[in-house]
């Protein structure tokens, strides 16, 4: 399956689901401290309906799930949901992406019940830094997870660091040396802004302090769907990837996906408003049929590129009870 064409040429196969937007952790960059509003239980969608979503989406050319959150693994029974998109006829693969705090406990079943690989978010390997960064958790149980993850064979393991100026941009080449001796694929992330700063460190910069130990040579990416581009140090085990949204100007021209939020909305692009209601369909009884248009329209309506550098960008909001206010990763499913 090829995916499904949007009006731009690319094809759409990849989609991200939000399994809930409760998190154990608050990450500096992607929650306040004192946490977000948490939507109603009822409004979250059950695992029947996310199977009838990825039911219709697959229809309409998705092969590739990714279930992230807030943070995935403190929704009950996860493994469960993983089994069940398993089965979707045209679904080739599950993947995960996590804060590792819990995958020492569940690695071993997500494998058994058909998950493919994980991606963990880790920001700093130093603990009391980790403690700064997310406001809550321990380093040792996060880096205890990654070695769970390689324990269950849920290769390969990506670890995901958000690049913050002043903060944790002195353990890049940190981050960078443990693709030498291990098995760790590291992808460095332009912090990307949710409250209208702009304060990322372009990876230019990120390549040339990393180029101080050894020349970067281009690499096939490791199994995936991302839009990293891969390196690897001379005789590295790992690799090292970018991802650039805010630097890179054809970075848009890449993205290959929907995604799906934990109260049921597509979106078309992290960076857009637009969402497409597909909860109130669903609860009226709408067939998949009705459900794969709802998705093809959102491929359909995929923006060419965000636009979060020009003067007039706007930032994700989402229109609630308590009126209009800036949505956080943790609430579209980063
Ligand atoms: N809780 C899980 C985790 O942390 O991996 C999954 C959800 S989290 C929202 C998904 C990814 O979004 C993480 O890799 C996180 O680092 C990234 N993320 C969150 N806020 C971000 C931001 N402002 N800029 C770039 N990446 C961000
Ligand atoms: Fe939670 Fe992940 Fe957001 Fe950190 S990045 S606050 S772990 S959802």
């Amino acid at each position: 399956m090829t995916g499904a064409p949007d009006s731009c040429g690319r094809s759409i196969n990849y989609l991200r689901v939000s399994v809930t937007d409760r998190c154990n952790l608050r990450c500096i960059y992607c929650m306040p401290p004192s946490g977000v509003a948490l939507m109603p239980h009822s409004q979250i969608l059950s695992y029947e309906e996310i199977l009838s979503i990825v039911q219709a989406t697959a229809d309409a050319g998705i092969s590739k799930i990714r279930l992230t959150g807030g943070e995935p693994l403190v929704r009950a029974r996860l493994p469960e949901l993983v089994a069940m998109l398993c089965r979707v006829p045209g679904i080739e693969e599950v993947s995960l992406t996590t804060n590792g705090t819990l995958l020492r406990k569940h690695a071993r079943e997500l494998k058994n019940a058909g998950l493919t690989r994980v991606n963990i978010s880790l920001d700093t390997l130093k603990a009391a830094r980790f403690r700064d960064i997310t406001l809550h958790g321990g380093l040792s149980a996060v880096l205890d997870g990654i070695e769970a993850a390689r324990e269950a064979g849920l290769h390969p393991v990506k670890i995901n660091m958000v690049v913050m100026r002043g903060v944790n941009d002195d353990e890049v080449l940190d981050f960078a040396r443990m693709t030498i001796d291990r098995e760790w694929h590291v992808r460095f992330i332009e912090r990307m802004p949710f409250n209208g700063e702009v304060d990322f460190v372009p990876t230019a910069e990120l390549q040339k302090r990393i180029g101080l130990l050894g020349e970067l040579e281009p690499r096939v990416p490791p199994r995936g769907n991302g839009p990293a581009a891969y390196y690897r140090l001379p005789g590295a085990t790992g690799t090292i990837g970018f991802i650039t949204p805010l630097s890179e100007p054809s970075f848009c021209s890449r993205c290959n996906r929907l995604r799906l939020s934990a109260d049921g909305r597509l979106r078309p692009c992290l960076m857009s408003e637009d969402e497409i209601d597909l909860r109130t369909p669903l609860r009226n009884n709408a067939q998949l049929p009705e459900l794969k248009r709802l998705v093809l329209e959102a491929v359909a309506s995929k923006p060419e590129h965000h636009h979060l550098k020009e003067d007039n960008a706007t930032y994700p909001k989402i229109t609630g009870a308590g009126g209009v206010t800036n949505r956080k990763m943790s609430q579209i499913g980063g």
